[in-house]
């Protein structure tokens, strides 16, 4: 698959689409975070990617809630709960990180049920009672379980100190898939 621009050679960085301005949020609108367009975007090549959407669930669409059941968290309707959407999410997951398996980080939004890295509330079957508040959603989830060295970020975390660790780890990343004579883009 082709990356936003292959001649570039910083390392590609993939963002949730609602934080690079994207409407693809559930209510149509977009997170846009001007903290990394002025201080992330211009040392990497960021990839806007937003599970949801690939998906197919729609812009804008019904919000999904996390629940914990004997099949473990899953990700379903928080007004149908019949609606159960976590393959579709793990399906658009796989297929993101076979597409890109040479990725160098990932800025994701916070408490999304997609999105959410040790942020998104995870409630009980009847979603009326909060029993984890730091789940992970299902597309963060699989990208920490298929890549566990990608640098994450949330966008709740994007202080000064932060963003330098984090354009280092990618920077190390990159150098890791230059080690392995791979280029640090798909
Ligand atoms: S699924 Fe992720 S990228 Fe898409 S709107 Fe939600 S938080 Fe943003």
């Amino acid at each position: 698959m082709m990356t936003p621009a292959d001649h570039d050679l910083r390392p590609l960085v993939g963002i949730s689409a609602c934080l690079a301005g994207q409407r693809v949020r559930y209510d149509g609108r977009d997170k846009f975070s001007t903290l990394v367009a002025e201080q992330i975007a211009p040392h990497c090549r960021l990839l806007p990617f937003c599970p949801e959407a690939v998906a197919g669930m729609g812009i804008p669409r019904p919000p999904v809630n996390l629940i914990h059941t004997t099949d473990g968290i899953r990700a379903v309707g928080r007004d149908a709960p019949h609606r159960d959407v976590t393959d579709r999410l793990y399906t658009v997951a796989q297929a993101f990180s076979n597409s890109y398996p040479q990725l160098c980080g990932f800025i994701l939004q916070s408490r999304s049920p997609s999105c959410g890295l040790e942020s998104t509330p995870v409630y009980d079957p009847a979603q009326q009672q909060i029993l984890d508040p730091k789940g992970s959603g299902v597309f963060a989830q699989h990208l920490r379980q298929r890549f566990p060295a990608l640098p994450l970020l949330e966008d709740t975390d994007l202080t000064a100190e932060r963003i330098a660790l984090f354009l280092e780890q990618v920077r190390e990343q990159a150098r890791r898939w230059a080690a392995l004579a791979i280029p640090p883009s798909a």
